[in-house]
């Protein structure tokens, strides 16, 4: 028996995969439903993605994962995927089909522009060393946080307007909390091929089939996991009391800061890691709307720290197939980490007001929300910070393990779903080496 512990993208695409190659599986997840961050609920005929909001074309694992779990036709390109960002006010259209299309923008400067190339020679002269889905190995290139490396390499205008608000809104992190070799990897990814995509009916499809095929224990928090015999000891809290069982080999596959919390018996060189394993916390706030705003023709858009707001970005979800009813409009805001901790303790509605008051000194202008829902995370994305895929390297290239226990999660491969599966798949590789 293998217990996996943590029913979100890692964990349950870890168990599927064990199962399919005949061995028995269960899945503990501490909440009442699987999918951890990748979860989707409905409301008065609106699906709100949770966590994460869009999937890409270059996920090469979770597409493969769909197809064999008959999802394949969930899969759809968003109505619209264009992107803008905010400088001086205005809203300028970031989606440049050409690069002439992107000198004739007025978004940069032409000097600013001119020291763009940089970023791509970067990517070309480090080429062998970028793999997305394999950070350690760019760990030679983690010295310096983005904002410092970007400076550098390409200017303070463009950083601050161009590639730190990307980034910002992607991965709701300030530049010092990110890394220059986390930019270059997450460049790649997108320069490999990245055309927005979305199950229809919500991106918590793909957790929903996967618990449908595996035995997952919900409402079940597991207090500890410790080596025991042969074996693994594994027990949990659940309403109907504590239980405990015990397990030929154990995946945790939670958040990594959450790992030493249940297994806190790991070699000293594993536990060193785990401590320096962080994690943002965030909040996004869904607006549902009785029509589309016309203020807002595109799919994401950024504001960048100089513009003074409280948010990262905002991403118009009425685009995605099946998110939003006929004619009605949905948007939704992620608050800066400053302000997601400055409201923590705020009740929903001063959240919803917060981004409402935000986007009326936008061009987005006043929305009058009919009904709007708060997510709360933490944890909600692994930091890639300065030196961490050095941290990452050292890790997983260990000679020493606990054996029996095995790791999947986000914060092993990048803050994202892809990733996470990727981390899940290999957590599974490794326990069959070790068992057959
Ligand atoms: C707001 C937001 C937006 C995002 N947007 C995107 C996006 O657009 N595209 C994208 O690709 N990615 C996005 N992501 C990132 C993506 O959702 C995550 O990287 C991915 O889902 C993480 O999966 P995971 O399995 O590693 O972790 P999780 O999904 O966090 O799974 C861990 C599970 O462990 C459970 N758990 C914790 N403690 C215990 C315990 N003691 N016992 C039992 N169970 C426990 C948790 O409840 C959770 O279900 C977003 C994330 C957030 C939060």
């Amino acid at each position: 028996m293998i217990v996996v512990v943590g029913g979100g993208i890692a964990g349950l695409g870890c168990a599927y995969r064990l199962q399919t190659e005949g061995f028995e599986v269960e899945v503990l997840e501490a909440e009442h439903e699987p999918g951890g961050r990748m979860r989707s609920e409905e409301r008065d005929g609106f699906v709100l993605d949770r966590g994460a909001q869009f999937i890409a074309s270059g996920y090469r694992n979770l597409h493969a994962l769909s197809d064999e779990l008959g999802l394949a036709e969930r899969v759809r390109p968003l109505a619209r995927a264009e992107n803008a960002m905010l400088r001086d006010g205005r809203l300028h259209p970031g989606d440049y089909d050409t690069p002439l299309a992107f000198l004739g923008s007025h978004l940069l400067s032409w000097r600013a522009k001119a020291r763009l190339p940089a970023l791509l020679f970067e990517l070309w002269r480090h080429r062998r060393l970028l793999d997305p889905l394999r950070p350690e190995r760019a760990a030679d290139l983690d010295v310096e946080d983005l904002g410092t490396w970007l400076r550098r390499r390409v200017g303070a205008e463009a950083a601050a307007y161009l590639v730190e608000p990307a980034l910002s809104a992607t991965f709701d992190s300030e530049p010092e909390d990110l890394s220059g070799a986390f930019a270059l990897l997450a460049l790649r990814f997108v320069l490999g091929g990245f055309r927005l995509q979305c199950f229809e009916g919500g991106n918590g499809a793909v957790t929903a089939r996967l618990a449908e095929r595996v035995p997952v224990r919900t409402g079940c928090r597991v207090t500890s996991v410790e080596r025991a015999d042969a074996g693994v000891l594994v027990s949990w809290r659940e309403s109907a009391g504590s239980d405990e069982r015990r397990a030929d080999a154990v995946v945790l596959a939670l958040p990594g800061s959450r790992v030493l919390g249940v297994c806190p018996s790991l070699l000293p060189e594993e536990r060193a890691f785990f401590e320096q394993v962080s994690y943002v916390r965030g909040a996004i706030v869904h607006l549902m709307l009785e029509r589309p705003p016309e203020t807002l023709p595109c799919y994401g858009v950024a504001f960048p720290r100089p513009e003074g707001l409280d948010l990262y970005g905002l991403a118009v979800d009425h685009h995605k197939p099946g998110a939003a009813p006929a004619g009605a409009g949905l948007i939704n805001a992620a608050l800066t980490a400053d302000a997601a901790a400055r409201t923590w303790e705020d009740p929903p509605e001063r959240l919803v007001e917060l981004v409402v008051e935000n986007l009326a000194r936008t061009p987005v202008g006043r929305l009058h929300p009919s009904d709007a829902v708060v997510h709360r995370w933490d944890p909600m994305l692994p930091q890639f910070r300065a030196g961490y895929t050095r941290r990452l390297a050292a890790f997983l290239g260990r000679t020493r393990r606990t054996p029996r226990i095995h790791f999947a999660g986000d914060y092993l491969v990048g803050p994202y779903t892809e990733a996470a599966l990727a981390s899940g798949l290999r957590a599974a590789d490794g326990v069959r080496a070790e068992l057959r």
